[in-house]
């Protein structure tokens, strides 16, 4: 399979990424978090997808820090609690926005590292995925894909943040 895979970090990507050129895909990385509070800490992130780029030897393309709209998609959820109706909304807009990204690069299939996240909910995103033509689901965090993302991001000295992304989450 040769997929874009939108990518919210370098943690979470690492071990992604290694499950499948493990399993023969062909990967590319689409850094794309416009939820991400503060330009600084977008970049932050950026550096070390970087890092990863050079390490596994693929390419990054890296998306625009579009936090305005981000805001605008999510109106009326900002106190919603983390895990909730707020998370799906960003989900929603992640994945549309890496669908779109897929279509104009050439992709028929993309995927995401936000299932890594055993504060994701992986199966919110498989529905919202599944309404994206192209969507390839994964959940990442199975065989200690999570635990491997630390090993990994030690190893390479990624930078880990502490905090999802949006204001809402710090
Ligand atoms: S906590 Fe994370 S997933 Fe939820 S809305 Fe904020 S950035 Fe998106």
């Amino acid at each position: 399979m040769k997929l874009l895979l939108h990518s919210c970090c370098a943690p979470c990507a690492s071990a992604s990424v290694e499950q499948l050129l493990d399993g023969g895909n062909t990967v590319e990385l689409f850094y794309y978090m416009p939820s991400i509070f503060s330009l600084e800490e977008y970049e932050k992130r950026l550096d070390s997808l970087q890092i990863l780029s050079k390490h596994f030897q693929i390419p990054l393309h890296a998306g625009r820090y579009e936090h305005e709209a981000w805001l605008s998609f999510i109106q009326g959820l900002e106190t919603e609690k983390e895990g909730g109706a707020r998370c799906f909304r960003c989900y929603e807009f992640l994945l549309r926005a890496s669908q779109q990204k897929a279509q104009e690069l050439g992709f028929n299939q993309f995927s995401t590292t936000l299932t890594i996240s055993p504060y994701k909910n992986a199966e919110k995103i498989r529905t919202i995925g599944l309404q994206c033509n192209g969507f390839a689901f994964f959940d990442f965090k199975q065989n200690n894909g999570y635990r491997r993302s630390i090993e990994l991001s030690k190893a390479l000295g990624l930078y880990r943040q502490k905090f999802c992304a949006c204001e809402f989450s710090k």
